[in-house]
């Protein structure tokens, strides 16, 4: 039956990637519709009430509820789980939900967390000030070290969690080394895979158990919603995620669900021509800049690690001016280039990352992590180069750099 072929996987494990981006997931309604229907309902009705009994006993498949099941959310969490290779998938409603959901579903008090060092603003708040209110106790280190993880554990340690490449400083993670210290001690390794998404690299193949999505970013790639994504073992997703969020709530909306499938289809084509691009640009910034943060670039220290681990580098990095002085200066004398602190968009974006996304850490672990008051970070998009690097040129001499 071709109606729910993107949802067999006796089918679409056959699939080469750029047809599971196409068609992984899609469920067609009788109205066999070409493009994914989005199913905007929160309940279901049944022909009887011995089928609705069936279902709840769990005797029968099918939807109940919309927090439990839902058409629109499904095709996406195929769709996700195709791409990363994972045999399950579930989708939030934001980027911190999945990180969140990800790490409360298999903490209890008691329990020891190692977190890197470097990561987005809000996943620090979680691992520094929200856990360790339930009794988690953490530990934060130098991700770029693998020692400095087996030295962090602790009898009580069950997981780690980690970024790569992290926002904003482009530290990049060994993920085959910090996996198998993991694997070792039945440690489950959760890895925040927001910046190079399933195109350009899939933790599960270097070892890690659990990886996270804010879709917001590359996956949606336009700017238009939130979303988030958890993908792992069916057994994990089941008994561990399902158990936490099926209660708690922190669903994705079947519309924000069907802006993510579409922008699936085009994530590979954007993501590396983005790569491309971030290139370009950075080579021109990387003569006038203090200092540049560019896993693509062989001035990058970890550059021969994030170009094993990555198939490009992916559309964001940092760079170091002056001061905060110097850097406002530089965003306020930008034409094309958005002042924006979103990432993962079509449009290229700055932002200034110790004033905004990193306001919420503190001063001393914004230090730590090299968040200094020079740093900036672009997202680059899908503009022409030559009006970005022209863009940037302008901007840079009005900096006075
Ligand atoms: C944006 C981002 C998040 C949070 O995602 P939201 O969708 O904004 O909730 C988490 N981790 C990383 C690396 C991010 O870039």
């Amino acid at each position: 039956m071709k109606r729910r072929a993107g949802q067999d996987r006796s089918i679409t494990d056959h699939w080469r990637p750029a047809t599971r981006a196409i068609r992984g997931g899609t469920a067609r309604s009788e109205w066999g519709e070409t493009s994914e229907a989005i199913f905007l309902t929160s309940g279901y009705c049944y022909d009887s009430a011995e089928e609705v009994a069936a279902r709840f006993a769990g005797e029968a498949t099918g939807m109940t509820y919309s927090r439990l099941q839902n058409p629109s959310t499904e095709m996406l969490e195929q769709r996700i789980a195709l791409l990363e290779g994972s045999e399950a998938c579930r989708v939030t409603a934001t980027g911190m939900a999945a990180m969140t959901a990800a790490l409360m579903c298999q903490l209890s008090q008691g329990d020891h967390l190692v977190a890197g060092r470097a990561a987005f603003g809000s996943c620090r708040v979680l691992t520094d000030t929200i856990l360790p209110r339930f009794g988690v106790e953490t530990t934060i280190v130098d991700a770029r070290d693998p020692q400095a993880w087996a030295d962090a554990v602790k009898p009580n340690t069950k997981a780690f969690f980690f970024e790569t490449p992290a926002n904003p400083t482009m530290d990049v993670v060994d993920l085959r080394a910090v996996c198998d210290i993991a694997r070792a001690r039945g440690i489950t390794t959760v890895v925040d895979n927001a910046f190079a998404t399933p195109a350009l690299q899939r933790p599960l193949e270097w070892g890690a158990d659990v990886v996270a999505y804010s879709a917001t970013k590359m996956m949606d790639g336009q700017g238009r919603v939130l979303a988030g994504a958890v993908c792992g073992t069916r057994e994990w997703i089941e008994t561990k995620l399902l158990a936490f969020t099926r209660h708690t709530g922190p669903n994705l909306s079947p519309f924000s669900a069907w802006v993510v499938l579409k922008g699936l289809e085009t994530l590979d084509l954007r993501i590396r021509r983005q790569s491309e691009q971030a290139l370009t640009v950075g080579r021109f910034l990387e003569s006038r800049a203090k200092r540049m943060l560019h896993p693509g670039l062989p001035s990058h220290p970890q550059h021969a690690l994030a170009m094993r681990q990555m198939d490009a580098c992916g559309a964001i990095f940092a760079f170091e001016v002056a001061d905060r002085a110097q850097a406002f200066a530089l965003l306020n004398a930008l034409e094309l280039i958005d002042i924006s602190n979103n990432i993962g968009d079509s449009r290229s974006l700055m932002t200034h990352p110790a004033s905004t996304t990193h306001a919420s850490v503190s001063a001393e672990a914004r230090a730590e992590m090299g968040v200094s008051e020079g740093l900036l970070r672009l997202n680059v998009g899908l503009e022409d180069p030559a009006d970005l690097i022209n863009d940037l040129d302008r901007a840079l001499a009005a900096a006075g750099l």
